[in-house]
């Protein structure tokens, strides 16, 4: 609004789109507020307590005195874990001088496109896909080029599709994986076509890989694992979902170090560092015991099963089985309504907050996106709800 009365704002900023995550979950408190019960699906956020050994940390780290400025690309004992963890779980050799450490994983997505791109450039994003890619791109002045995802290949790509939708003004391909928001996830012979096809035509990719620890079906597969695309890698990673420690806002990047003495100054410019005990809570969560993050990834496994059950019970819905994330992507394209007036009509008659599928790109048209980060209760509550709902369409 104001940025169109308000002549004073830079241009850019109307290039900028929100995450209809957050617009829901206002719309839902605010009915919320006026006495309704309402059931929060809507937003990709762990619902488990951050683990308490992880707590004690960061408040030991407090009243030990760490609340000063760390180095801005992080604390080098923290840099030296995630290197040692990324390693570990990706199978490969990596250094602290790879590793920049950032508030929340958010700032790799913004800082990558910012560092690469700029106007006349392409950028290839999924579509569905976490609305910040297509968004930040557009702020940079580059073009977003969406990569269809279909229910026809499990929300997969199409490599025949990604083939046409490269050109010579290609600098980035982001993917996502396991994804939002449709839970799917890719293969070692997708990974391997990617790192194909960004050598040959020597683009950048942004792996996401924030849900790489939420997987059910079968082991994450990371493209950091292809030796070959290493030198025009970013890997995202970080601490909200593995950790439920979305409110602590910590994620880092893996990249090249040259290119990560670049994000550095985009730091030192922004944010100077992240939070120094929060660093501190992170090396207690990727050092410590992972207990709660497999107790949390079979508490996931078993919602999503109740999900998927409850979803295809419901006439006229239909809803794959996905592999990764906590997310279920039904598709309703059968009730002959666009699925953000299916949105509106469960976030009014039935009290369920979740997301239109179209706001995370066209090919989202005809899908709802529903977090299962909700407990069993809630969810069968919500399932009963709907279904009501639904017969009633
Ligand atoms: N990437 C994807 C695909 C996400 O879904 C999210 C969180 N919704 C993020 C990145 C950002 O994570 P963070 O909260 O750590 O910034």
């Amino acid at each position: 609004m104001i940025a169109t009365e308000n002549s004073r704002l830079a241009e850019r900023m109307a290039l900028l789109s929100s995450e209809s995550a957050f617009e829901m979950g206002a719309r839902a408190r605010q009915l919320a507020a006026q006495g309704r019960d309402m059931i929060y699906l809507q937003i990709g956020e762990p619902d488990f307590d951050t683990p308490a050994h992880v707590i004690e940390a960061g408040v030991a780290a407090m009243r030990g005195g760490a609340t000063h400025y760390a180095p801005p690309a992080g604390l080098p004992e923290f840099r030296q874990s995630i290197a040692s963890y990324v390693g570990r779980t990706r199978g490969v050799e990596v250094t602290p001088a790879e590793v920049v450490v950032v508030p929340g994983a958010k700032p790799v997505i913004f800082y990558t496109i910012m560092m690469l791109v700029g106007p006349g450039d392409e950028v290839v994003v999924p579509d569905p896909g976490f609305p910040a890619y297509a968004s930040v791109t557009r702020f940079a002045g580059a073009t977003p080029v969406p990569l269809t995802l279909t229910e026809k290949t499990g929300f997969r790509f199409s490599l025949d599709e990604l083939r046409a939708k490269i050109t010579p003004r290609t600098r980035l391909l982001i993917i996502n994986s396991p994804h939002n928001p449709t839970g799917a996830v890719l293969t070692a012979d997708d990974m391997a076509a990617i790192a194909e096809l960004a050598v040959r035509h020597n683009f950048w990719v942004l792996s996401d890989e924030i849900y790489a620890r939420i997987v059910y079906d079968a082991p994450h597969v990371s493209l950091m694992s292809f030796p070959a695309v290493r030198e025009r890698l970013v890997l995202l990673d970080g601490f909200s979902k593995s950790y439920a420690m979305t409110g602590w806002r910590l994620g880092y990047g893996v990249m090249p170090p040259a290119l990560a003495s670049q994000m550095e100054l985009l730091l030192i410019n922004s944010n100077s560092c992240t939070a120094t005990f929060t660093q501190l809570a992170g090396l207690a969560a990727l050092d410590g015991p992972q207990d709660a993050v497999e107790a949390m990834v079979v508490e996931f496994k078993a919602r999503r099963d109740l999900m998927i059950a409850g979803l295809n019970s419901i006439k006229g819905v239909s809803c794959m089985v996905p592999p990764g994330a906590f997310y279920v992507f039904p598709n309703i394209s059968s009730f002959g309504r666009s699925s953000k007036e299916i949105a509106d009509y469960l976030l009014q008659e039935a009290g369920v907050a979740l997301l239109s599928g179209a706001g995370f790109g066209t090919a989202g048209e005809g899908y709802l996106r529903i977090s299962y980060a909700n407990s069993q209760l809630n969810l069968e509550r919500a399932l009963e709800r709907m279904e009501r709902a639904f017969n009633r369409l």
